[in-house]
């Protein structure tokens, strides 16, 4: 008998956004005459700007031509995008990363996903709670995280990091010391961030402990307040202590394109072990690199039209994030987020649960949102809204919460 990785099997089944589709379809099939508003999806909706489209065509036509055609790319990625990134993401925010620590991908949840396997199998990781979920799952199926106890909704050897509205959402350095740590910041689910300084202060500590910082910086280009990171490598000793996780998905509309790259400095060691030559080789071995045509996109993304185009993409959704922050907390509520992320956080009134709440919201106003319990248990209590719908829909949506 075969037997398979039974890791996997301990995973819960997901059920958040099965039961929301379910839940929904089932109002909606009662009550036919009622428009449903989705401000719950996690995916943009905006269509890729004309600077990347045209990018992608000039590629196609390349490809076209035996004299300007491309096999496999290099590993790493086209030299091309790893020096625009390096410069503009990096070197001209001072941070002192080179186009060789890069790693182009198709996406910053494969490399969130992947990155643990090259660590051992006997460290601990931490992670904030909520949290996006692939953290904690692809060390579960590589078996680092214990038991699940489906009434604590925790694993038994996981560190969760609580951040609420008590701690300003803001994690507390861990007392037990973990291996990987795991940031995400400005945050899915909260839409919270935390200050360049508080950053530092996991810089200071990973290096003072020996722990890896894994960094989801997919939402930077959201940040307006300016003492917030845009990468942490702003932070001194950043390089010696963490890998930066990037996409292309939310600033530039790539979640059905796929592009990402994750940075390893040259300058992590562990245990006399570069990690940045472990990653390559896992990447030489397992990757086969991201599309010629799709990396010219990535290119355009850097271009002058596309910055600008960018921005005001950028800026069409945190209109949104405005109207919802505004209009609830005219409407009464407790609301957090949408500064430097296109998600607002909002507390559920009069104690309801999150999932009381969406019931209530669907049945009364009919816009759909996503309960916080989902991202795990200290989002109990609260409930996600995003700002990647139409400004119509969601200036609608919150004419009706208000009007509740
Ligand atoms: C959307 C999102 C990603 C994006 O991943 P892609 O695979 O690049 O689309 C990564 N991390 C977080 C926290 C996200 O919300």
């Amino acid at each position: 008998m075969v037997q398979v990785n039974d890791n996997y099997q301990k995973l819960p089944g997901s059920y958040l956004f099965s039961t929301i589709a379910k839940k929904v379809a089932a109002f909606a099939e009662a009550n036919p005459d009622k428009e449903v508003i989705r401000l719950g999806i996690g995916d943009v909706t905006q269509p890729l700007v004309p600077a990347v489209v045209a990018a992608m065509h000039r590629a196609v036509d390349e490809m076209a031509d035996a004299a300007t055609f491309h096999g496999y790319a290099p590993d790493l990625g086209y030299e091309f995008l790893r020096s625009v990134i390096a410069k503009q993401d990096y070197q001209d925010r001072g941070c002192d990363i080179q186009k060789d620590e890069i790693f182009v991908s198709d996406g910053a949840k494969s490399d969130s996903g992947n990155i643990q396997e090259i660590f051992s199998n006997d460290l601990k990781i931490a992670v904030t709670d909520p949290v996006y979920p692939v953290y904690v799952d692809s060390n579960v199926m590589a078996g680092r995280c214990g038991e699940y106890s489906a009434k604590e909704q925790t694993w038994s050897n996981v560190i969760y990091m609580p951040c609420t509205r008590e701690n300003g959402f803001v994690p507390e350095l861990p007392k037990e010391t973990p291996g990987i740590i795991y940031l995400c910041f400005p945050n899915n689910p909260t839409g919270t961030t935390i200050t360049k300084a508080q950053l530092q202060e996991w810089v200071d500590y990973a290096n003072r402990t020996g722990a890896v910082i894994i960094y989801d910086a997919a939402y930077e280009a959201y940040i307006t307040e300016p003492d917030v990171a845009h990468s942490i490598y702003e932070c001194a000793g950043a390089d010696t202590c963490a890998i930066e996780i990037r996409s292309f998905s939310k600033n530039a509309g790539f979640t059905g394109v796929r592009l990402g790259f994750t940075v390893v400095p040259k300058a992590l060691v562990r245990g006399g072990v570069s990690l940045h030559a472990m990653w390559a080789r896992r990447h030489g071995t397992k990757y086969n690199g991201a599309p010629y045509i799709i990396q010219r996109a990535g290119e355009a993304v850097y271009s002058k039209e596309g910055r600008a185009q960018l921005k005001e993409q950028v800026a069409f959704y945190m209109k949104n994030a405005a109207v919802i922050k505004e209009g609830l907390s005219a409407a009464g509520y407790e609301v957090y987020g949408g500064v430097n992320a296109p998600y607002i956080w909002l507390k559920t009134p009069g104690n309801m649960s999150s999932w009381e709440f969406f019931d209530d919201l669907l049945a009364r106003a009919n816009v759909v949102g996503t309960p916080g319990s989902g991202f795990g248990p200290s989002g109990e209590g609260y409930f996600r809204l995003t700002a990647f719908g139409s400004y119509e829909n969601t200036k609608a949506a919150l004419a009706r919460i208000q009007a509740l």
